[in-house]
């Protein structure tokens, strides 16, 4: 049979793990929670893993695990596992590798939730975050020691477009006995091939693009089967029986059904739709990113435009080594005061003052009141989040309507 190589193509011909009884174009939405068994003997080997059956919805769905095989299709994975949000899939990996007296290494530039995660939520388990700068990696590896379990990094940082040599800080991690774990929310798979560049372990927020723009709520964990987890502590005796598949054993067998944070078969039917059209409207997004970048920069109010598919910016050369025509669809702008920010923000008629990022409509926000209010200006200053700055996501709109509508607004 015809082997597809086209990212779009593979994902809208993934097949089905088993056919459909009526032929249906679409995975239906399985939403039930049991199955039904044949017999007692092939409920145990169900239960022990040995056949591909489902048994329960927590654990595996029909729906569910069509969403998994398309991702896993188009990363080139060896295992992925779909979960009911970003934040899921985020604290199911750290709770897998960490135990009391584990560190974990991350940088100070981080989604506002997954910042608070590791600074206190894992804390109160004796599990320590040492933050440092990724872009160094002298400091990364001064930073690790016996007990570092994950470095941990997002590919564009949120709200302060930083972007880390991935290949290089997946070299001293590795050097050091340590998975590289990325969050590619801002970077989905058509853009970002994480495995070359060493990434171990990816986590995806698939409320973002994949969903379709912004449909439900959902996360991903994408498992390359690269890290040799006999070097990671609570998988050593583990590795020895499962070699590569460890981590997913692991995750599958223990830690994501205990914590229960598994997708709805309806979320998974919404995100599989959306996946079909990811690429489209990336890149459309990416394309208006790119504009009004190259716009912003042209109007006198605009002190500055950060985004790192700007030639000029720091983090230019290696976005395009990383990302190639398409640096993500999200930038900062800076006005002279917070006052201005305020006012053009709430000018606005088109671009919707909404948190989330790639939803098919362009969002704003303020980050500094907003996802960073808890912060006192001391520690917003240390994590490089300005009272001067706006985020803007793109959408999928017309350029020229977002445009004009930043025209009326500053008018
Ligand atoms: C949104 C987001 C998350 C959290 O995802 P949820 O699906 O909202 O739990 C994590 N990381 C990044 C970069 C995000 O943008």
């Amino acid at each position: 049979m015809l082997k597809p190589k086209g990212f779009s193509t593979r994902i809208i011909h993934t097949p089905y793990a088993k056919d459909d009884v009526n032929r249906a174009l679409h995975q239906p939405i399985y939403s039930n929670s049991a199955f039904d068994f044949e017999s007692a003997e092939q409920m145990e080997l169900a239960f022990q893993g040995r056949i591909p059956v489902h048994a329960y919805s927590r654990i595996t769905n029909p729906t569910v695990e069509n969403l998994e095989l398309r991702i896993k299709q188009i990363t080139g994975s060896l295992n992925v596992t779909a979960l009911s949000s970003g934040m899921a899939a985020i604290s199911n990996v750290i709770l897998l590798l960490a135990s009391t007296g584990s560190n974990i290494i991350a940088s100070h530039h981080l989604f506002g939730n997954t910042y608070v995660f590791f600074e206190s939520t894992i804390k109160d388990f004796g599990i320590e975050t040492r933050f440092c700068d990724l872009t160094n990696s002298e400091e990364v590896r001064a930073k690790i020691d016996n007990k570092t379990v994950a470095v941990f990094v997002e590919t564009i940082t949120n709200p302060q477009l930083e972007v880390v040599d991935l290949a290089e800080l997946s070299r001293v991690a590795h050097e050091c006995n340590v998975p590289l774990i990325a969050d590619s929310t801002l970077t989905p798979p058509n853009v970002f091939n994480a495995k070359s560049f060493g990434v171990d372990i990816d986590v995806i927020s698939s409320t973002k693009c994949i969903s379709g723009g912004a449909t439900s709520v959902g996360g991903l964990i994408v498992d390359y089967g690269t890290f040799d987890w006999s070097k990671s502590p609570k998988l050593a005796s583990l590795s020895k029986r499962f070699g590569p598949f460890a981590f997913n054993y692991k995750l599958r067998r223990e830690i994501f059904r205990n914590l229960g944070a598994c997708m709805s078969p309806f979320a998974a039917y919404l995100q599989s739709l959306g996946l079909e059209t990811l690429q489209l409207r990336f890149e459309k997004a990416a394309n208006n990113c790119r504009e009004l970048a190259e716009f912003l920069e042209t109007l006198p109010e605009v002190k500055a435009v950060n985004y790192p598919g700007k030639e000029g910016s720091k983090f230019y050369e290696i976005s395009k080594k990383q990302f190639g025509e398409y640096p993500g669809a999200m930038l900062t702008f800076d006005f002279e005061s917070r006052e201005a920010c305020f006012t053009f923000i709430n000018r606005l008629e088109l671009i919707k003052r909404a948190t989330n990022v790639y939803d098919n409509k362009s969002l704003i926000l303020h980050p500094a009141s907003t996802i960073y209010c808890d912060f006192d200006a001391q520690k917003r200053k240390a994590i490089d989040v300005s009272d001067l700055s706006i985020r803007l996501s793109l959408g999928i709109e017309d350029p020229e309507d977002l445009k004009n509508d930043i025209l009326q607004a500053l008018a």
